[in-house]
């Protein structure tokens, strides 16, 4: 899948919020929105904060956009999808993305970021249900166990980010077992959840138009 490669903490200073692209950087004062909290480029400083109201619509859709690291092919796919399903659209979209496997795999701490998580997602160290599963993008199911594959977890590198991303919070959808490194899928994830600091409706707006 394509995906974008410049550089992620430029992204964070475009949006003027933290993405958290980098793993334990992010929580640390090296993150560059700690230190530079302005937009990125010679005019960065200088830039007029008030925003249309297209402009907010367009820039809530950005966030949400890279923090979950799809592009936007993709985005507007989980939109699509999140129209046909009952409930409130804009939380249905936030669903869809938490559900990704990817995003379970960084909120259980077996990755330090979704970039991480994609990663290693790829290179097949988790399971669904006991079986190995590759694909990022797969929607995790209610019920469902994910898991560090055996193998897996004896590696030096899965180790160490365990370890890094012990004391990150788990949500109360995933009921994580430190011990066995797997975690069940209790419910999808409710609105409140979710850690995203936006407000999704802009977001359905600016699809609706
Ligand atoms: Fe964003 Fe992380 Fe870079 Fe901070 S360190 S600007 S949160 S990617």
């Amino acid at each position: 899948m394509a995906r974008y490669t410049g550089a992620v903490c430029r992204l964070c200073r475009r949006e003027g919020q933290k993405l958290f692209l980098k793993g334990e950087r992010c929580y640390t004062s090296k993150c560059a929105i700690e230190r530079r909290s302005y937009a990125p480029g010679q005019h960065g400083q200088a830039r007029n904060k008030k925003a249309s109201e297209y402009g907010k619509q367009l820039r809530t859709k950005q966030f949400a956009k890279r923090y979950y690291g799809v592009l936007e092919g993709q985005f507007r796919h989980y939109f699509e999808l999140a129209e046909k399903m009952t409930g409130v659209t804009g939380e249905n979209l936030l669903r869809l993305l938490e559900s990704r496997l990817d995003n379970v795999v960084y909120r259980l701490g077996f990755a330090s970021s979704r970039a991480e998580a994609r990663q290693l997602v790829t290179q097949g160290h988790y399971t669904v249900n006991g079986r190995k599963v590759n694909v990022p993008s797969y929607l995790v199911k209610p019920g469902q166990v994910i898991a560090m594959k055996e193998g897996s977890r004896q590696l030096d590198r899965m180790k160490a980010i365990v370890e890094a991303n012990s004391s990150r919070p788990v949500p109360q959808w995933l009921d994580l077992d430190r011990e066995k490194l797997q975690a069940k899928v209790v419910a999808l994830a409710n609105r409140e959840d979710i850690d995203l600091p936006i407000e999704e409706t802009l977001i359905v707006e600016l699809y609706s138009k």
